[in-house]
């Protein structure tokens, strides 16, 4: 039977780490695969967290079974950071564990399926996964475009497909620092898109996978807590693999906002039935490091400073690529307004075969980079290289 299956095509992302692996000029730049480095090009362990394991190895006396839900300290203590305080939702949100970001995803697409949504809008292009876990659940994926032609947030788009949904159709947006454009939504926007959701009835779901690496934590959640004061009810796909550098220690959480908190047990009751199904329960330690940070001043100021001075270095950058204006026929403005993690660059498939094996710059055949593989010492070196690809 496991004959009748047809091969995969891997995952170009997963190919271009070997290829840069295997090239030995000492001045390559790695632009393809989505985890922070620092000025030294690693993704170092956070100091806060590695202080938080120190006290989960001495304080931590079973590891016997949770359950699907996942570890509620952290669960909760997260809340405050990612909701705020605003009276409007308090007590209509609830959550539980989620193996990454990834997990979330997956787990709010599930539940709206249950309810009965046949059918997902999302704008593209989107983190190459958001598609693939849809289709897997056999649901319908309609595309709007997410940009402009000016580099900006097309609102057209988004409000467009927000009225022509259903009150059974869901709606994918990206909370902040948008993979792979950067280009987010302004406040302005936000407000259109809440006004939209409410009148519609779709069910947003709303990824925020880099809240703090974009404008700031309470900046990069702005947009999301204006959708969620507007809107019955939502879900919320979180990842602290970003913003706590936990990547493959899979940390993340799925968050409902009903209407009123009676509407909840049912909405949980599921989730927690769809993850036993399909995980049974999230790992653990990672979200016991982040609960540990969370719930101590001084860990969570460490943890708060580490964020910041990523998120500078990251500003820092595209700041140099605006201040380099224009590389051969591609503008870096666009890319020197945009927040987190990823911009994408107007490049053919052919210019970033050049870039690679002429310049020894690796990026996604998509065109996106992953801004922090520069740093201030290799930036001026990428805006050259990209000149003579695209010049
Ligand atoms: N959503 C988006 C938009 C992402 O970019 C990512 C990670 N690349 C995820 C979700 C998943 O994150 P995690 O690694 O926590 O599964």
């Amino acid at each position: 039977m496991l004959e009748q299956l047809s091969p995969q095509s891997p995952d170009a992302l997963l190919a271009l780490i070997k290829l840069y692996a295997d090239d030995d000029r000492s001045d390559k730049i790695d632009l393809g695969v989505g985890v922070y480095r620092t000025d030294d090009g690693d993704t170092p362990v956070f100091a806060a967290i590695k202080n938080a394991e120190r006290r989960l190895v001495e304080e931590q006396d079973s590891k016997s079974y949770l359950g699907p839900e996942g570890d509620m300290g952290f669960v909760n203590s997260l809340m405050p950071i990612i909701f705020g305080r605003d009276p409007a939702v308090g007590g209509r949100i609830e959550g539980m564990q989620t193996p990454g970001g990834t997990g979330a995803v997956r787990l709010a697409a599930a539940l709206a399926q249950k309810a009965g949504a046949t059918r997902i809008h999302m704008g593209v292009p989107s983190w190459p996964n958001h598609a693939q876990i849809f289709a897997d659940l056999g649901m319908e994926v309609a595309s709007f475009s997410h940009a402009a032609d000016d580099g900006t947030a097309d609102l057209d788009a988004v409000l467009s497909a927000i009225k022509g949904a259903t009150a059974l159709d869901a709606v994918l947006l990206h909370g902040c620092c948008h993979n792979p454009t950067g280009i987010d939504y302004t406040l302005e926007q936000w407000d259109a898109i809440a006004a939209a959701l409410a009148e519609s009835g779709a069910l947003p779901i709303i990824d925020t996978a880099y809240q703090g690496l974009g404008q700031g934590l309470e900046e990069d959640v702005e947009g999301m807590r204006r959708v969620l004061a507007a809107v019955p009810q939502a879900l919320i796909a979180y990842s602290c693999d970003k913003n706590f550098g936990m990547y493959r220690d899979r940390v993340g959480a799925l968050y409902a906002m009903m209407r009123t908190p009676d509407r909840m047990a049912p909405v949980m009751s599921n989730l927690a039935a769809l993850a036993r199904a399909s995980w049974s329960m999230p790992p653990d330690h990672g979200a016991a490091a982040v609960r540990i940070i969370l719930r101590d001043e001084v860990l969570t100021r460490e943890w708060r400073a580490e964020l910041d001075s990523m998120r500078e270095r990251l500003r820092q950058v595209r700041r140099a690529l605006d201040k380099a204006g224009k590389a051969g026929s591609v503008d870096l403005k666009p890319v020197g307004r945009g927040h987190g993690m990823f911009a994408m660059l107007p490049v053919s498939k052919e210019q970033v075969q050049a870039l690679r094996e002429k310049h020894g710059v690796y990026m996604a055949g998509s065109g996106r980079i992953n801004v922090a593989g520069l740093t201030m010492s290799n930036v001026g070196k990428f805006v050259g290289a990209l000149a003579d690809v695209t010049g």
